[in-house]
């Protein structure tokens, strides 16, 4: 582990900051250091002429003045290799388990030293690649079987390209096995399954393309009204129990991404612990494994130190980037983004840098848009051994804890200035227990346009409403706000005098909310929608408008007791039928247009009239 060794000394401790002597004219930034009695890693984050600062990962308390530092000749990097999946590490990736077990009086014993991913499990590699063999980097030199849901594909380092002039058979080996060899030229080198790459470096990629495909939630608000992309950034911005944690595990349990990394940022240990107890517990429907084999968790409890937070986001992300690139749709989870800026307005203070607005320093925006910015569709560098191309996406979600609900506060506008989609959880609808409390009229997405042909091509098509995914959801947007604009009406006449029209608007808006905006999380029926019962309740509902805008307009009226009649039916369908029984949608609504349409609107003018 010990890669060089210079030594240095500590002059000077303040907090989590140590200010080292003796190395300053050898060492890098960013590099790392470590303080060899203790065992404690830091990172170099100033450079003097006479003394440099770097930020310790662990607690400093029972250091002191003139303990040996060396350096470590290379900056934090994550180690890739199959055996994340299914892992829990902290935000240097220290496996919990393993640390957890070796922590005394809350610190990692002396001395004690282990890896982040085992180098004693053999794991069965499949080469596909031959002797003699051209390769270059990013090309697929074989295959793990790391969980019985994702092939970890070992890929060729970048920079390397060559011809193969070694390759082991099919078998077990360790991460630290060779496997294979290169070479170029004159040169021969010697190749593990184990890579490391700096965190704070994106990996590189061929080509970057635009995001086309909703990553499906089966939350309805969001896969209808706000839809992520693959490849897209959202930033949840909400206050204390409005449900941000609840949204994130949802999405992390049911969306349609290959690998979750799930981290979690500064939260309490015991919602961590809850996390991980729910995903260990959740089956994929589709595999019958458990969910944890397609998740890598970052953990960083609240009482963790705040410089391993700091550098946890950008752990998972490069965790996230190297599963992109063997071609996965990749989805990064974090909790909370504030938390994260916390620790870097915690360090700017022991710094004595000049804070900017709410002490926060004056890079948090750069540093939010460095760790958004490693979403996005990409075309991956180098080939399988068919000659095809990969195309992986990464996509992030961040959930913002705005102090006090104000949103105006430095995260949360920086967050909207850098991401494509914000759901805005709602203080007024939490309380009145409107979950998911997402605010219709103060969130957005920008990614409608980027993924309509996708629902497109899976439209249901009814020969009584001709409207595709996009037309649907431009139109519960327009119920929606014209509810909005009437409330001040109805403050003033009643809703019982509106004109019919409006009063149909409203019944509609709040046949909205009821059935298809509220869900709840944890009813084993209605925590998830497919696309297809999504569409079906949305089209249900838009063929009782477009019936009821038509009937009115001719004069008839609504009968209010059998409109609540088949609103209430239709709330049921949406919480509580199976994804699978999509024909009793069908059969419901070929029951509403020959049977219903003319009780609930009667032609009342008509009759009177003559
Ligand atoms: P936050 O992380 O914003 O502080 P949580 O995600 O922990 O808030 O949510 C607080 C509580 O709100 C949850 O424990 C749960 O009872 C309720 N809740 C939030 N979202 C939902 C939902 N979609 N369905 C049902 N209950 C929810
Ligand atoms: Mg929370």
């Amino acid at each position: 582990m010990i890669d060089h060794a210079l030594d240095g000394v500590i002059s000077s401790i303040k907090g989590s900051l140590i200010e080292i002597k003796g190395i300053e004219n050898e060492a890098r930034l960013f590099d790392l250091v470590k303080v060899l009695n203790h065992n404690i890693l830091g990172e170099i984050i100033q450079i003097h002429s006479n003394y440099l600062v770097a930020q310790c990962f662990e607690s400093t308390h029972e250091l002191s003045l003139g303990e040996k530092v060396i350096v470590l000749n290379h900056p934090l990097s994550m180690e890739l290799a199959p055996g994340l999946l299914t892992k829990t590490f902290d935000g240097i990736q220290r496996p919990l388990e393993e640390t957890f077990m070796n922590f005394k009086e809350g610190r990692l014993e002396r001395g004690f030293e282990f890896f982040p991913l085992s180098r004693e499990k053999k794991w069965h590699f499949v080469p596909l690649r031959k002797v003699n063999d051209k390769i270059k980097n990013g090309d697929i030199i074989g295959v793990v079987k790391e969980t019985a849901l994702i092939e970890h594909k070992i890929m060729v380092p970048h920079t390397i390209s060559g011809k193969i002039s070694h390759i082991v058979e099919e078998g077990e080996y360790t991460i630290i096995e060779e496997i294979y060899r290169v070479r170029q030229g004159d040169s021969e080198k010697s190749f593990i399954m184990l890579q490391k790459w700096p965190i704070n470096l994106s990996r590189p990629f061929k080509t970057r393309l635009l995001p086309n495909e909703p990553l499906i939630t089966g939350t309805r608000i969001i896969d209808l009204l706000f839809p992520i992309a693959k490849g897209g950034t959202i930033g949840i911005p909400g206050g204390f129990g409005t449900g941000k944690t609840v949204i994130q595990q949802t999405i992390a349990k049911y969306c349609n991404a290959d690998i979750i990394v799930f981290i979690g940022c500064g939260e309490p240990g015991n919602e961590i612990a809850n996390i991980l107890k729910q995903f260990a517990e959740i089956i994929d429907p589709i595999n019958q494994r458990p969910l944890m084999e397609r998740v890598v968790v970052i953990a960083n409890t609240s009482n963790m130190p705040v410089s391993a937070r700091e550098a946890s986001l950008f752990s998972g992300v490069t965790i996230a980037e190297y599963y992109r690139d063997m071609g996965y749709d990749v989805a990064v989870i974090a909790d909370s983004m504030s938390r994260w800026a916390e620790a870097l307005r915690e360090i700017s203070g022991l710094l004595e840098e000049m804070p900017a607005e709410e002490g926060y320093p004056a890079y948090l925006p750069s540093k939010l848009s460095s760790f958004y910015e490693r979403a996005g569709v990409v075309t991956a560098h180098g080939l399988d051994h068919l000659g095809n191309q990969r195309i992986g996406s990464l996509t992030v979600i961040g959930t913002i804890s705005p102090p006090a609900g104000d949103f105006s506060e430095p995260v949360t506008a920086t967050t909207k200035r850098v991401v494509q989609g914000i759901l805005t959880l709602d203080n007024k609808l939490a309380y009145s227990k409107q979950y998911p409390a997402i605010n219709w009229l103060n969130s957005y997405s920008n990614y409608p346009e980027y993924v309509a042909d996708w629902w497109k091509e899976r439209n249901i098509d009814w020969s009584e409403i001709d409207i595709e995914w996009l037309g649907c959801r431009e139109q519960i947007n327009d119920i929606l706000s014209q509810e909005n604009d009437l409330k001040s009406v109805i403050k003033l006449l009643g809703q019982s005098n509106l004109p019919e029209d409006q009063k149909l608007s409203l019944l509609i808006a709040d046949l909205v909310r009821r059935s298809f905006l509220i869900q709840n999380a944890f009813d084993e029926i209605d925590n998830y929608t497919d696309y297809k019962k999504l569409l079906g309740i949305v089209k249900i509902i838009l063929l009782l408008y477009q019936e009821g805008k038509k009937q009115v307009e001719k004069g008839s009226i609504i009968n209010m007791m059998n409109f609540s009649e088949v609103a209430n039916d239709i709330s049921k369908i949406a919480h509580t039928l199976a994804n699978e029984d999509f024909h009793a949608i069908e059969e419901f609504k070929d029951h509403l247009v020959n049977h219903k349409f003319n009780r609930i609107f009667n032609n009342q003018q008509f009759k009177q009239k003559f």
